[in-house]
């Protein structure tokens, strides 16, 4: 009889463990992170592998925590709506903690400042963000630098990645990309001199985790491994690693 018992819990507990995998917040001992690995230095592929300052920071965070990070690399508008309904536990994807996503998703604390950049190619009459008057701009879908770009009545061809946006440019179909500061250096980077960056903040943004809403616990959990974090020095040396400029106050 006991024998019996106990094979039945031992079953119970095996499909409760195989449910948990599917995501979520069902198993307790699984952070699941959504991200969209097309952000380098903060995520990118290396190989079959997800990378970066993010990944670093999401590892260090699960250690804390007690958990083991489960990483799903999906769109970014889909990492976010994922987060926002809790299929995953969060996103991390140099998000940037904005008025209108605080309607329908979490934000922990932030742990990054960043603004929005301009990339042109070379040669490019375009000195500043004044010559971007009546341009062509591409933009990663669902970005805040589509949204400054709607916002400022440019013409906008947006990509599914950062990387198809200065394609447009390099190919002459759109006259510049607006992405993330870092990210922008990152990408202008791997151009041969094709490109560079403009040195001019558009906004100034800051990057911050994302949970379902109102998950307080998960965030108050977050926070408090993030401030450790910040204290222990790791986070100045997760963004030293990656070449990212740090301010640790
Ligand atoms: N920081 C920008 C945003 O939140 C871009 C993020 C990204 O493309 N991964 O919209």
């Amino acid at each position: 009889m006991k024998k019996i018992i106990a094979l039945t819990l031992a079953l119970m507990l095996t499909v409760c463990c195989l449910a948990g995998c599917g995501g979520g917040e069902a198993n307790e001992n699984t952070l699941t992170m959504a991200t969209n690995a097309e952000f380098p230095p903060f995520e990118y592929l290396e190989g079959e592998e997800i990378v970066g300052a993010d990944v670093d920071i999401a590892n260090a965070i699960a250690e804390k925590l007690g958990k083991t990070l489960e990483i799903t690399n999906i769109d970014f508008d889909a990492a976010l709506t994922g987060a926002a309904t809790g299929k995953y536990d969060v996103a991390i994807a140099g998000v940037t903690a904005t008025d209108e996503r605080r309607q329908n998703m979490g934000f922990t604390d932030d742990y990054y400042t960043a603004s929005q950049a301009i990339i042109v190619t070379a040669d490019s009459a375009i000195k500043s963000a004044a010559d971007l008057t009546g341009k062509t701009v591409s933009c990663q879908e669902g970005t805040t630098g589509e949204q400054y770009l709607l916002d400022n009545g440019y013409s906008v061809q947006s990509f599914k990645t950062g990387a198809e946006a200065i394609s447009a440019l390099t190919a002459g179909k759109v006259d510049a990309v607006v992405i993330d500061d870092a990210v922008a250096r990152a990408l202008s980077s791997k151009q041969e001199g094709k490109t560079v960056v403009l040195d001019e903040a558009l906004t100034e943004e800051a990057y911050a985790i994302v949970t379902k809403l109102g998950n307080d616990e998960l965030i108050a959990e977050i926070n408090g491994a993030l401030a450790e974090l910040k204290a222990e020095g790791k986070l100045a040396e997760i963004f030293e690693k990656y070449e990212l400029p740090y301010d640790a106050e």
